[in-house]
């Protein structure tokens, strides 16, 4: 009898030891893998610009940390985020700084995180916005539009991730590719709201053309100061827009099928059309662009041919990205995302002959 009661008494203690152990070796576990993906993110904001992502990809990471987003979101605060005096006309800065003095004056509040990340301090955003650069060979243009870029958006109080998708020399220059490539990685790093597709050269005049989506496709540069202002012709749908990404995944994003200057933004109104989606133009639409040397335009033949790509959107777009690129790196720099990428040009020729096009 003594010695069952032993026994029991001792069974207990040891069950309830082992549970003790158990739950101290999960709190030890998670809370050393949240530390870790916290000091491996904020490491590189700290470092240089060419840090890599450690050839972790993103999924890797959030199975790593149980985390949904490589930024580090914080909780956000509980009360709404005000847009109070926004200036309706503000000053262009247009001087191209060295790297480190940009991202020291950007970063002066401190409120900027690795990978361009901003979250508004003491409230919170309505919305969680990607804004997405298509880029090659521009780095005048990228500097002075990042300077002015993030003034604007953090004035406007906005939670953002600045991603610029460069395209390697191997291949032409294809913007509708590399601006797929920038929503779906965007989307493979955090939940995102809103995509903004940005042009590197256009800089916005006014605080107050926000950068956020409603229900509506939103066409934020109808008027630039080259053009004096006027629009540059009806069905203008180019430079900078943002879509939420229901609308964005209905019209299966941009053709991949237009390499070389232009197209994809008269491709992407006609997919407009096409599905009915509503579009509006924002309400202070005005743009500085800046120079830059100019690719040569498209033939008329390949404008014909270019011309009747809308009515191929249903299998030209997001859901025929799978063998056109490859990602070589992705840093998180301390003003922006580098995804660097490479398009595979032959794969774009097939594609496009499988529609009986050879160009
Ligand atoms: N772009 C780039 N490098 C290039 C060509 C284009 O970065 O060599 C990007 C850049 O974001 C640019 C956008 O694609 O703003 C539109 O191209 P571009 O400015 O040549 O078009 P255009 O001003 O002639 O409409
Ligand atoms: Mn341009």
């Amino acid at each position: 009898m003594n010695i069952s009661m032993y026994n029991r008494e001792f069974v207990c203690f040891f069950v309830v030891e082992l549970t003790f152990v158990i739950v101290l070796a999960y709190v030890c576990l998670t809370s050393h893998q949240t530390v870790n993906h916290k000091t491996r993110i904020h490491k590189q904001a700290r470092s240089n610009h060419s840090v890599k992502e450690e050839n972790v990809s993103p999924e890797e990471l959030r199975r790593e940390t149980g985390q949904s987003c490589v930024f580090p979101v914080h909780s956000p605060s509980l009360v709404p985020c005000q847009q109070n005096n926004l200036r309706e006309k503000r000053r262009i800065l247009k001087e191209a700084l060295p790297w480190l003095d940009l991202e020291t004056t950007l970063n002066a509040s401190k409120t900027l995180l690795p990978g361009g990340y901003h979250q508004p301090l003491g409230c919170a955003s309505p919305q969680r916005l990607a804004i997405i650069i298509p880029y090659r060979d521009r780095e005048v243009n990228l500097k002075i539009l990042l300077n002015n870029l993030h003034r604007v958006l953090q004035k406007q109080q906005a939670e953002y991730a600045i991603f610029v998708v460069e395209q390697d020399n191997s291949t032409p220059f294809n913007r509708g590719v590399i601006k797929n490539i920038g929503y779906l990685e965007a989307k493979a790093r955090c939940h995102f709201d809103c995509f903004t597709f940005q042009d590197v050269d256009l800089v916005p005049e006014s605080e107050r053309n926000t950068y956020w989506c409603g229900a509506r496709a939103l066409h934020h540069s109808r008027e630039l100061d080259i053009l004096k202002y006027r629009i540059f012709y009806k069905n203008h749908f180019g430079g900078v827009i943002t879509f939420n990404e229901t609308f964005f995944s209905a019209i299966n994003g941009y053709s991949n099928l237009f390499f070389m200057w232009g197209g994809e933004d008269d491709d992407l109104f006609h997919r407009l059309l096409k599905k009915e989606m509503p579009y509006e133009f924002s309400r202070y639409p005005r743009y500085t662009a800046l120079t830059h040397k100019k690719d040569p335009h498209h033939t008329k033949e390949e404008r014909a041919v270019y011309g009747k790509s809308h009515l191929r959107f249903k299998n030209d777009g997001l859901n025929s990205m799978g063998r056109l690129y490859r990602l070589i790196s992705v840093d998180y720099k301390p003003l922006y995302t580098r995804i660097y990428v490479s398009v595979n040009q032959t794969e774009v020729l097939t594609q496009l002959k499988h529609y009986g096009i050879r160009l």
